[in-house]
């Protein structure tokens, strides 16, 4: 176990004076100083608290230029308005909201019916805070839905286990960790630099709960072949009776396949695919925090986990880990359903690709990279650094540099079996437009061609390598 460390942010924290100064254009008398790590005694006049914390997140990146994340960091001024008008709304106040309610109903059965559930106007499904959210209670159904079948069956259920592929989105390890499930990693090879269908047949028995591919990996934009594990199940089923079910982590993919290969069976059109889940913050092109989970048909969803909250003097059904939350990022996925519809998405996601596969297409074209995905599953490349091109910079250096020009760009290790290989992501969102995407281009050769005058190499201090969190 690696051992507890304070934080980078925490140290650098107690580097700086325990007082700051305040700008006298702001402050009032008594105001000139404020304690950093205790409350002041006195409040201050709003402006002057305003400008104190404007001034401090100016030290943050710039959001459209941060190429890291997959989510939304813009959206149309139309639905600006509508955020403002709604940041009170809280999503668990459905007797007093019931029109915000209704909405997410609304968008539940959008999702259901676009995944193509069975029942998609009697199916179930909640709004999260993100997908991280929505996986613990996928995962929890799995986990319960196991233990109720086990219990019916006179069989133990102490040792649950869950499979995903060693690129699975740390969520998943969390869900194992703070569930008591025992994670069975398929690591990922060369040849396989997702979850193997075949790896799964080697770890899968009577105690797993459900095999969790992933629509999107965030390492590499990859989507795991959820067909093929399917197949793979349904074989293992007819060998040794064993029923195991599937969830699909569509974090980011839920919102590109449907309309960028719209051929692709992944979702509830396989019937071994009892839930998904997607991040309305990602490619659902909403504000953070938002996510969503969709079970094939209500009886998917033990009846077990379920609380009924009071709505227009009757009962809602609910199933969430908070309790209060924003309700405006529900009211702005209902606003992009309307605005774009199915064509409007796919124009979106599409340009996004388009993006990606100019940027893959010139970035492969300047020699000193091997693309690794260039944009054709979700719209985010990745490329390593040709073997045995330079010895004087790598991967790090090049984002370091990158961000002298006020790009975000992660480099980091795959995850095993491939730990040795270092990558580079760029993540296209919408509004990261061809005219940035040159800019950025630009920018990204002056990076390049500065590494490629050193004379020797770059000193390293190898602990900030590979700080990026998935
Ligand atoms: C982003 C992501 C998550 C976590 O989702 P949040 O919406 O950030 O909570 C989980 N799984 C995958 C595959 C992701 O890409």
């Amino acid at each position: 176990m690696p051992q507890w460390q304070p934080r980078r942010a925490q140290i650098t924290q107690r580097m700086l004076p325990p007082e700051f100064s305040v700008n006298p254009l702001f402050s009032r008398k008594g105001e000139e100083a404020v304690p950093r790590f205790r409350m002041r005694e006195q409040g201050m006049l709003p402006e002057t608290a305003y400008q104190i914390v404007h001034d401090e997140i100016a030290l943050d990146g710039n959001a459209r230029l941060n190429l890291a994340t997959f989510v939304t960091t813009w959206m149309e001024p139309s639905a600006d308005l509508l955020y403002a008008k709604s940041v009170e709304k809280n999503m668990i106040d459905k007797d007093e909201y019931p029109q915000t309610a209704a909405i997410e109903e609304r968008c539940v059965r959008i999702l259901a019916d676009l995944w193509h559930s069975p029942s998609p106007q009697n199916t179930i499904g909640v709004s999260t805070t993100g997908s991280s959210e929505a996986c613990m209670l996928g995962g929890l159904a799995l986990k319960r839905r196991w233990q109720n079948a086990r219990k019916r069956q006179g069989k133990p259920i102490d040792r649950p286990n869950i499979v995903f592929s060693s690129a699975v989105q740390v969520v998943w390890e969390k869900f194992a960790n703070y569930w008591d499930v025992e994670p069975r990693y398929v690591n990922i090879t060369p040849d396989h630099p997702y979850l193997d269908p075949e790896g799964v047949l080697a770890v899968v028995d009577e105690n797993t709960i459900g095999v969790v591919p992933v629509l999107g990996v965030t390492y590499t934009g990859l989507y795991e072949p959820v067909a093929a594990i399917a197949r793979a199940l349904d074989e293992f089923q007819s060998r040794t009776d064993l029923d195991i079910p599937i969830h699909v982590d569509a974090a980011s993919g839920g919102f590109i396949a449907p309309f960028l290969q719209p051929d692709l069976v992944w979702d509830f059109q396989l019937t071994r695919v009892k839930s998904i889940n997607v991040s309305g913050h990602k490619y659902g092109l909403v504000y953070p925090g938002l996510g969503w989970v969709i079970w094939r048909e209500a009886e998917d969803l033990p009846e077990d986990l379920i609380f009924r909250v009071s709505y227009l003097g009757g009962n809602m059904p609910t199933f969430a880990l908070n309790f209060s939350r924003p309700g405006a990022q529900v009211l702005l996925q209902y606003y992009n359903f309307l605005r774009l519809g199915k064509d409007g998405y796919y124009e979106v996601q599409k340009a996004s690709q388009t993006v990606a596969q100019f940027l893959s297409k010139a970035i492969h074209d300047m020699g000193p990279f091997e693309l690794f995905t260039d944009g054709s599953d979700i719209p985010v490349l990745s490329w390593r650094l040709k073997e045995g091109y330079t010895s004087n910079w790598n991967l790090y250096d090049l984002s370091r540099q990158l961000r002298t020009f006020g790009w975000q760009v992660p480099a980091y290790p795959l995850p095993p079996d491939m730990e040795d290989v270092t990558i580079m992501r760029v993540v296209v969102r919408n509004g990261f437009s061809m005219d940035l995407a040159h800019l950025f281009l630009m920018n990204f050769k002056q990076a390049v061609s500065f590494l490629d005058s050193l004379d020797g190499p770059i000193p390293h201090d190898t602990k900030y390598d590979n700080g990026y969190h998935h």
